[in-house]
């Protein structure tokens, strides 16, 4: 299963000579069209028609985890994705490294996308005395997670904002619990000391110097605690592995009782290396039944608004899907994207995205091109998540009957 993020779009207003084309109709993605020309074609909506997902629940549902039951928040997805010791009922939240004015005006949500000399970062803000036991650790580039464990904390509380130009705010408690008022008061502790013990941190001298924005405070959001996942073998009887480079996946692998394939290449952002990722991912079905390979690349960049880059990271998807197609056997692939995402909202969209079987036995249909447009002809039609493993495990002959 290769889920790409937010590759589907919408008809793009002003896009050259304003042809009313989406990203994947203007892309050259030769390989992609002929999996699309081959196979089983039809349009995901992963939470149900009309409902915009965020990817979490999109690829919850995609994996037949009904969201609306298991899902507890993004934090404690990602918590699970870094290699953090948790406890059931620890306060999880994920974290930006972001940049602020001296009056706590959001500059930069990314902290100029930082990359390098966030270990150290790490290590000093881990020292912080916050009066309850917490964790701070790296994911991957800007996003770090936080851990809280105390007996009477509570996920009830809201998210600091990162939405540029907006003042950094308290956290407020969402309801009028103990735990949710002393949860909001740690958190705005642990916000003003991360910004008090970064604002001149070396690393951040260093980026000033070098014209870069400086990660001087923490943003936490998502606060949940660790949702329970049925195991996907349990549920499947089929072995998973994960590939991807983001720790939400990685994290929803690991909750699963999946293995999490490292690939030191894969970034989750746009520089990251599919082929790697792709090679992987064939190497890791010698050992596995199931293997999903999810590429971020294509969602970061219809939420930074770039058509151009959009374009270019489909082009780079294609060639790795093209590596594929050319080296699996007997092994049935399924192409999606978890959601919409609109280049020029910048947003996820309740629009329905392609999603393409193909090397199965099914009744291919009169899909030509692997577009959105063209997805409304497929035979698979539209189909909600949590109906995407019944479908694939009825074409490898491992659905069980109902009725005699
Ligand atoms: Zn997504």
């Amino acid at each position: 299963m290769i889920i790409i993020d937010g590759m589907a779009d919408r008809e793009l207003k002003a896009y050259k000579d304003k042809s009313k084309k989406t990203p994947l109709e203007i892309a050259n993605i030769p390989n992609l069209d002929q999996m699309a020309k081959e196979g089983l074609c039809g349009l995901l909506d992963s939470l149900g028609i009309g409902k915009r997902a965020g990817s979490d629940t999109a690829i919850l549902s995609i994996l037949g985890y009904d969201p609306y039951d298991v899902y507890t928040g993004r934090g404690p997805l990602e918590v699970a994705g870094t290699k953090i010791k948790f406890k059931e009922d620890d306060i999880c939240l994920r974290c930006n490294y972001a940049t602020v004015n001296d009056d706590f005006v959001l500059l930069d949500r990314t902290a100029g996308h930082i990359s390098e000399g966030t270990e150290y970062l790490e290590k000093t803000l881990n020292e912080i005395d916050l009066g309850v036991e917490f964790k701070l650790k790296n994911s991957a580039g800007y996003r770090c997670v936080l851990l809280l464990r105390d007996d009477d904390l509570s996920p009830s509380v809201e998210d600091a904002t990162t939405e540029e130009g907006k003042k950094i705010e308290e956290i407020k408690p969402l309801d009028d619990d103990r735990g949710s008022i002393k949860t909001a008061k740690v958190l705005n502790e642990f916000i003003k000391k991360s910004y008090e013990i970064l604002k001149d941190h070396p690393v951040n001298s260093k980026r000033k110097e070098e014209g870069k924005m400086p990660a001087n405070i923490i943003l936490p959001r998502g606060a949940g605690v660790i949702p329970r996942l049925e195991n996907f073998y349990e549920k499947y009887g089929l072995r998973g592995a994960v590939v991807s480079g983001i720790g939400l996946v990685k994290g929803m692998g690991h909750l699963a009782g999946m293995d999490i394939i490292d690939v030191p290449e894969a970034t989750g952002h746009i520089d990251s290396d599919f082929m790697a990722k792709g090679k992987a991912a064939l190497d890791a079905l010698k050992t596995h039944d199931f293997v999903l390979l999810h590429i971020e690349g294509t969602d970061e960049v219809s939420h930074d608004k770039n058509v151009k880059e959009k374009i270019m990271v489909l082009e780079r998807v294609d060639e790795m899907i093209g590596y594929i197609s050319r080296h699996v056997e007997d092994t049935l692939v399924t192409i999606l994207a978890d959601h919409t995402t609109s280049t020029d909202l910048g947003d996820h969209t309740a629009d329905p995205a392609p999603i393409v079987l193909w090397n199965g036995d099914f009744i291919t249909d009169k899909v030509r091109e692997f577009t959105e447009r063209e997805m409304y002809r497929g035979g698979l039609h539209r189909i909600r998540g949590m109906d995407v493993i019944p479908v694939i495990l009825d074409q490898i002959n491992k659905s069980k009957k109902f009725g005699s």
